[in-house]
């Protein structure tokens, strides 16, 4: 039979592609004549999306618990180093008050010589 152009004949309908899945289904959309590729891989994602979303909800617990790990870890670092920041201030404060003695020392009697070595300890 040689196509015709589609007329309002009465004739067997053209086949439309669905918008969605691309198969060949009927004008209004009641009859699937065609599964296209698409639909097919829109069935298999269907099938994967389970599997996914499972994995996905896996990785997300596990990504929540590294984030609390490093948020631990990171109060831990700032608690060092706030706690180092306190010995660097009381080891400059004692340096200073050795300073101070020492100079006080120099005034009085000159250089003493090995009595500086603690500026050098930090
Ligand atoms: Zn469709």
């Amino acid at each position: 039979m040689p196509r015709k152009k589609t007329t309002a004949e009465g004739q067997a309908k053209p086949l439309i592609a669905c918008p969605v899945c691309r198969s060949k289904i009927a004008p209004d959309g009641a009859a699937l004549f065609e599964k296209s590729a698409h639909m097919e891989y829109l069935e298999n994602t269907n099938e994967l999306l389970p599997k996914l979303e499972k994995k996905f909800k896996e990785l997300s617990a596990q990504l929540g618990a590294k984030d609390k790990e490093i948020e631990v870890k990171d109060a831990e670092l700032k608690k060092c180093t706030g706690e180092i920041d306190r010995l660097r201030l009381v080891v400059r404060e004692a340096n200073e008050r050795e300073e101070k003695k020492n100079v006080g020392k120099k005034e009085a009697r000159g250089n003493a010589g090995s009595a500086g070595a603690s500026e050098d300890e930090w």
